[in-house]
């Protein structure tokens, strides 16, 4: 195996790799992230922009990652995906509200890491129906400004006419 080019801050001796939601430390499994030596030495090597500013842009890094780019994976497992990245979302909630975990800087690293894989996998089931996510944010935004057109209000929920 090759030396790393990217180390730990905890652990320098084993290394840290791309995986597939970025840098990740071989010992602790813990993420590079923005401020670490070892994120910004990554970021000087990567050939995606350092920040995504448009869904475009996003999706440009995920057809990038896809292991199926040709959509040999269909609608159904990719949906079946999404479900199971917000399940590990509530999984690491749960561990914060019910388990006695802290809501430290640790904690919010996975939550993010997997709304990241959430957002992955939302994208590929926008992508497999023909549809861009700045797409889905436009229709999510229609829906709500036309049922709460001055904000939300419980009176207006409990009114609504479309039963959703
Ligand atoms: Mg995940």
């Amino acid at each position: 195996m090759s030396e790393p080019k990217f180390h730990c801050p905890k652990h320098p001796q084993s290394g840290m790799w791309e995986s597939l939601s970025g840098l990740r430390c071989n010992a602790c499994g813990d993420l590079a992230i923005t401020g670490d030596a070892a994120y910004d030495a990554y970021r000087a090597t990567a050939s995606e922009p350092a920040v995504i500013r448009t869904f475009a842009v996003y999706r440009q890094h995920v057809e990038r990652t896809d292991s199926n780019p040709e959509g040999h994976f269909p609608l159904e497992y990719h949906a079946g995906c999404l479900c199971e990245e917000a399940g590990e979302v509530y999984g690491k909630v749960k561990k914060v509200v019910y388990h006695g975990h802290v809501m430290d800087d640790a904690m919010r690293a996975k939550i993010v890491e997997e709304l990241g894989d959430t957002l992955w996998y939302l994208d590929r089931v926008a992508e497999r129906i023909g549809v861009t996510l700045e797409q889905v944010a436009q229709a999510n935004m229609a829906k709500l400004r036309a049922r709460y057109p001055n904000g939300f209000t419980k009176a207006r929920s409990r009114d609504r006419k479309d039963g959703a």
